[in-house]
């Protein structure tokens, strides 16, 4: 399993969160319970495997729900 691999990259997630911006609004994102959750428009990005999927068709909560 990979498991140790995946919190090194949770770790690693969490050094980005300052440096990350929401491709749709340009506002900060920030790591809440395993997504990326955008501060300005509220878009919630997946991340898989470690890696913040910042695709704007790919997040939730942009009134798709
Ligand atoms: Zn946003």
């Amino acid at each position: 399993m990979q498991a140790d691999f995946r919190k090194e990259n949770l770790r690693s997630l969490l050094e980005w969160t300052g440096q990350l911006a929401c491709p749709a609004c340009l506002d900060a994102l920030r790591l809440k319970e395993g997504r990326m959750v955008c501060t300005g428009c509220g878009r919630a990005y997946p991340v898989v495997d470690g890696i913040p999927v910042l695709i704007v068709e790919r997040a939730e909560g942009s009134g798709a729900l």
